[in-house]
């Protein structure tokens, strides 16, 4: 069955998800209200600023409904700012949150100098090709629970991991032409939906 799976469209780089989606053949809705939930198979938080992602999440409480989806099971994959908003510890933030995954995240955590980089990854679970990633102004995770598993790390820093149904990438996936790790995040949708 085709799979419907909403891209988070607040603010920052939903259109790159949008577009990767669509070529794995995917149905894509953009999701700006509550109501858009309603029906999706998995979601994508974008990168972009987490400060004003969290904002607009307050408003109608759309926050709220999405943790509800994710704890209930939903695949829910963040990606940059997205990682930054599952995460239950953001370091020195009171910033709004998620709250979903058992991960201590801290911001902007390569520094400033090299703020953005590319580099190429070694992600095990997707074999033994490199994946090419993109970091802008990254997080990276700090600390991680037993139940996480951590997927890739990149100069000893965890870059990639999952709890369960919840999948955080530092790195943008959706700016390459590599498509394995939403291909990836569809495996767990498919899953999820078998
Ligand atoms: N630095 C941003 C933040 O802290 C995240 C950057 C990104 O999503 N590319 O929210």
């Amino acid at each position: 069955m085709k799979k419907r799976v909403g891209v988070l469209a607040l603010q920052g780089a939903f259109r790159e998800h949008r577009q990767v989606l669509e070529n794995l053949g995917c149905d894509v809705v953009e999701v700006r209200k509550s109501s858009d939930l309603k029906g999706i198979h998995g979601l994508i938080i974008p990168g972009g600023e987490s400060t004003t992602i969290g904002k607009l999440l307050m408003i109608d409480e759309m926050g709220e409904r999405i943790k509800d989806l994710g704890m209930k099971d939903l695949p829910i994959f963040g990606t940059c700012a997205g990682m930054i908003l599952l995460s239950k510890t953001i370091i020195d933030s009171d910033q709004y949150r998620l709250n979903l995954m058992d991960t201590v995240v801290e911001r902007n955590a390569f520094g400033r100098q090299v703020a953005s980089f590319e580099t190429d990854l070694l992600v095990p679970a997707m074999g033994p090709h490199l994946v090419r990633a993109v970091f802008i102004r990254a997080p990276y995770l700090r600390e991680v629970a037993p139940n996480v598993g951590i997927l890739s790390e990149f100069e000893g820093k965890i870059v990639f991991a999952r709890q369960g149904n919840l999948l955080a990438s530092a790195f943008h996936p959706e700016l390459t032409q590599d498509l394995r790790v939403h291909q990836y995040f569809l495996d767990m949708i498919n899953e999820h939906w078998a």
